[in-house]
């Protein structure tokens, strides 16, 4: 569900400041996450501990309150009963990426969407956009074609995907429902070319911005397997939890630049692939209540003191500033919104 996280983040700085056009720069200071993130995560819980969709949703709505909810929903979120509330609005088809790609038959897949749905979206609408969203997901995942895809969603669920985004963008504007937001962005995934390209044209309609870019998003990462072309592979010992993420062709530039580093870390017994890693993921267990069990997460830098500049610059915050250790040079740093990671220059030993 990376892709549509993201969309959701690519896409949030936009959303009350549309564009229409596919050159916008993918990060900057108005970038976040947002309930489309928050929420997809909410459900990808529910079904990875068998919690209740609803009550997984309040609580990590009532985590993250100030995530731009719609107000129906939010009165949901914070009541302590919560019936649904009829409503057809994009909030079933944003968060339902994990149904895509959890569950193995189109049965599955229609029963879960419509139930991760009906907690609050119980419009025919609403759960028709989550079903289109998730079945689309489990069939690029099956490594259907994209007419295969194409005419599956739309017989299946009456959607018109003959249109291209040049027919639809001029006239487009802000549309928070399924049938005005989910056929659009599932259209942006059609003429799309990778991830990036599918959440830049999710974008380019200049409509509900973040949400369309987390629907194509989510549904261009089953298709086409990685995001931003990162791949994740085991990492450590069997069974550790850890995961490494790579880049194919990352190794290739780091060589250019350093030509015998892909030796000295063959020297070093580095795991197949380490040449190509641009990020880790290594699970940490529960220290203290204010250490609770969380992921820590590396990312290689060509420069661990210019990151750590750049990050102040950029409204973050450095932890730990730039100092070696074996192997590496590296900084702790936190983001703006409080998220905690390592940014590490491999240095081997020479
Ligand atoms: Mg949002």
């Amino acid at each position: 569900m990376l892709g549509a996280i993201a969309g959701d983040v690519i896409g949030s700085a936009f959303e009350s400041d549309p564009v229409k056009k596919l050159d916008f720069p993918l990060f900057g200071r108005m970038t976040r996450f947002t309930d489309d993130t928050v929420l997809t995560v909410a459900i990808a819980n529910a079904i990875l501990r068998g919690e209740d969709y609803g009550s997984s949703l309040k609580r990590f709505g009532q985590k993250y309150p100030d995530r731009g909810y719609g107000s129906n929903f939010y009165c949901w979120m914070f009541a302590s009963v919560g019936e649904p509330y009829n409503s057809w609005g994009n909030g079933s088809a944003m968060r339902v990426s994990p149904v895509g790609f959890a569950f193995d038959s189109v049965e599955a897949v229609l029963r879960e969407a419509e139930r991760s749905a009906a907690v609050t979206h119980d419009h025919p609408e609403g759960i028709k956009g989550a079903q289109a969203v998730a079945l689309a997901i489990y069939l690029a995942r099956g490594c259907k074609s994209k007419n295969e895809i194409k005419n599956e969603i739309s017989s299946r669920f009456g959607y018109d995907l003959s249109r291209t985004l040049d027919d639809i963008r001029p006239r487009y504007c802000f549309d928070i429902s399924c049938q005005g937001s989910v056929p659009e962005s599932i259209i942006a995934f059609l003429e799309s070319d990778g991830v990036e390209d599918a959440i830049r044209k999710a974008v380019s309609l200049g409509g509900d911005s973040d949400t369309m870019g987390c629907i194509a998003g989510g549904i261009a990462e089953a298709f086409y397997g990685a995001v931003f072309g990162w791949e994740l592979s085991g990492f450590g010992d069997e069974g550790s939890g850890s995961g490494l993420w790579r880049m194919p062709g990352y190794g290739d530039f780091l060589a250019e630049r350093d030509p015998t580093v892909w030796e000295r870390q063959a020297d070093l017994g580095a795991p197949e692939g380490f040449a190509d890693a641009v990020a880790w993921l290594v699970p940490s267990e529960e220290r203290s209540d204010e250490t609770p069990a969380h992921w820590s997460t590396t990312f290689a830098v060509d420069d661990a003191d210019a990151v750590a500049d750049g990050a102040t610059e950029l409204g973050g915050q450095v932890l730990v500033p730039p100092m070696d250790a074996p192997w590496v040079r590296m900084t702790i740093i936190s983001d703006p919104e409080g998220a905690v990671f390592t940014a590490s220059k491999f240095v081997p030993p020479t």
